[in-house]
């Protein structure tokens, strides 16, 4: 079983921002800002490649609700989601990451990496 459905599960712990029957909202382990929270389908999908458009439409109001209640739809905010190796996808189950509560970098792209080019 995968770290994120331990967390849906309730076998590894998690600060909840918001739960409903079918996402949970909670704050990254390790923030890369201020404000660093991720937001999971209780079903296990591997990555963005795989939701549904149906799922997918339920997703962006709680998305929407998460932001709302942290303050961020006013300050703005980062939603990001990580697929693949490239993309640097780490846990391999579908999340966004609401990073916010400060000004943010914006920078990507590894340029020692020798197997492309931009
Ligand atoms: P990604 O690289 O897009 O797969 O991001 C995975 C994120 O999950 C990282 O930002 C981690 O800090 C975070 N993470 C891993 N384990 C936990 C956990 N148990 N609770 C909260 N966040 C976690």
């Amino acid at each position: 079983m995968c770290i994120f459905c331990k967390i849906v599960d309730g076998e590894i712990p998690s600060n909840k921002i918001l739960e409903n029957e079918e996402f949970i909202a909670f704050h990254d382990i390790n923030p890369a800002a201020p404000i660093h929270v991720l937001v999971i389908p209780k079903e296990h999908i591997e990555s963005f490649n795989d939701i549904s458009a149906q799922t997918m439409a339920k997703m962006t109001p709680f998305i929407q609700e998460v932001t709302k209640k942290l303050a961020l739809d006013i300050s703005g905010y980062r939603l990001i989601t990580n697929i693949g190796d490239d993309g640097g996808q780490e846990v391999k189950h579908l999340h966004f990451h609401i990073l916010g509560g400060g000004k943010l970098i914006w920078k990507h792209y590894q340029k020692n990496d020798p197997h492309k080019s931009l």
